[in-house]
């Protein structure tokens, strides 16, 4: 094909989800409650989720029907377009050819949204009247303050403190979408005091914010907690990129070889990936799917697989999956999307099962990639995205060698606009490559919970 887009018509959109559960080689480590270290049941869920997507959490059902509410609002901006990078071929003179499925065309500018909207719309229908969660970036905040304007719903988001004060501009963009930005920690939440009394000056973190969104959520009526990454319903809701993407293959006679992503929680990668998983764990295709992360934080390349907290307060259920271990603070790296201690365990389950592949990648080597990008194929990439990117630029470098004409495809997760800061630190030779030390992982190892 030599189309530089291929789009799919609004009509051509997939009506239903990808629950990749019923198809995993074996069977999904359930969620335990870490008081009774039994499995959850929905009613441990109850005064967070709402019902709906709790059961999403664990249904066994391979196709989820998308509701007409959510699918109007998707279509504000789906279908995406599946791009060809023929400008970024040529440069690397690879046989190689080079897509990109482009979530960066949404209003926040990444692949988050489809969550978000699906989140706010289960939690409208069961009367939730506010939600709450964390932001570390303002990435997922900010996606979630846009579907909640959308559905008439309280948006309230604990921004980790050093991210408030130094990226303003995500901020005013969930500010925009009328939702309530704090700094957290806050004297909102008896997490937030306890760790002002101890600690006024600290810079937050993740898991902070993560403490201060659920207790607050847990604590008050009408109001649940949402999360952008990890859990099986959020994954499901991302499918809808790579059921499209395959419609576009279709259309354009081609098939991928090789399919590149970005891994953070797992989300943006597994929606581009689990519609394609099927196939191959059937035998059906040959086909490399490659999730890529930093070196600074290589959950699934040296991580354990192992049940964990997904916070450092030790309030959230134990997932089994890669983890860093949750008192894991990552370096300051500048793909702050990418800095989470563990993975989705439906990832994790493949990455362990040796059905996806991982891979870690040095910040400098990503920047790279991403100027190389931008100098040929015009986009200004999110530094996650850049990831994906530079792991495809390696793949087509190695077609050259070998004359393979390769099928190669880009998870494009999202733009770089609010991460010129990052370009600039590139540009005058201030980033960082950090490895991180055997030490810290063998000492993870030491307080993670003793369940198998
Ligand atoms: C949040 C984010 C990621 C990482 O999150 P996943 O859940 O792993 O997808 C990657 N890219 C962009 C642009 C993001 O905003």
């Amino acid at each position: 094909m030599d189309e530089n887009k291929i789009m799919l018509s609004e009509r051509d959109m997939p009506q239903a989800w990808y629950n990749i559960n019923p198809h995993l080689p074996a069977p999904l480590n359930p969620p335990i409650n870490p008081a009774t270290g039994q499995p959850l049941g929905p009613e441990d869920l109850a005064p967070i989720f709402p019902m709906a997507l709790i059961e999403q959490e664990m249904s066994m059902e391979p196709w989820i029907e998308i509701p007409d509410e959510v699918m109007e609002v998707l279509k504000i901006w789906r279908p995406t377009p599946l791009r060809r990078a023929f400008r970024l071929e040529e440069h690397l003179d690879t046989p190689a050819r080079i897509y990109w499925k482009d979530e960066s065309v949404s209003p926040p500018g990444s692949h988050k949204p489809n969550t978000a909207v699906a989140q706010a719309y289960y939690n409208k229908q069961e009367g939730v009247e506010r939600i709450t969660t964390e932001t570390g970036a303002g990435q997922w905040g900010s996606a979630l303050s846009f579907a909640c304007q959308i559905f008439d719903i309280e948006c309230d988001v604990y921004m980790v403190r050093v991210s408030y004060e130094q990226k303003p501009y995500r901020r005013l963009l969930m500010q925009t979408w009328g939702a309530n930005c704090y700094s957290s920690p806050t004297d909102r939440t008896e997490a937030g005091r306890a760790i002002l009394a101890e600690n006024p000056d600290t810079p937050g973190s993740l898991g902070i914010a993560i403490s201060e969104a659920v207790e607050d959520a847990a604590k008050n009526e009408n109001t649940k907690y949402s999360l952008g990454s990890v859990l099986n319903h959020v994954l499901l809701h991302q499918t809808v990129t790579g059921l499209e993407m395959k419609r576009q293959f279709e259309e354009a006679g081609d098939y991928p070889d090789t399919i590149v992503g970005c891994v953070g929680g797992g989300s943006n990668f597994a929606g581009f990936a689990f519609p394609y998983v099927e196939e191959k764990i059937s035998g059906q295709r040959e086909i490399d799917i490659i999730g890529v992360e930093p070196t600074a934080c290589p959950t699934l390349t040296r991580g354990l697989y192992h049940y964990d907290f997904g916070d450092t307060a030790e309030m959230t259920p134990l997932l089994k999956m890669f983890t860093l271990g949750h008192r894991f603070v990552p370096a300051p790296i500048h793909a702050g999307g990418l800095r989470y201690h563990g993975a989705a365990p439906q990832l994790s389950l493949l990455v362990s099962q040796g059905v996806i592949e991982a891979r870690a990648l040095r910040q400098n080597d990503v920047f790279e990639g991403a100027i190389m990008w931008a100098r040929t194929e015009g986009f200004l990439p999110a530094p996650e995205t850049a990831h994906a990117i530079r792991a495809a630029i390696d793949e087509a470098i190695k077609c050259k060698e070998t004359g393979e004409e390769k099928c190669i495809v880009i998870g494009y997760s999202g733009h770089g606009h609010f991460d010129l800061a990052a370009y600039e630190n590139y540009f005058s030779g201030n980033l960082v490559d950090y490895e991180l030390p055997q030490e810290e992982i063998e000492e993870a190892e030491e307080y993670l919970p003793d369940i198998e």
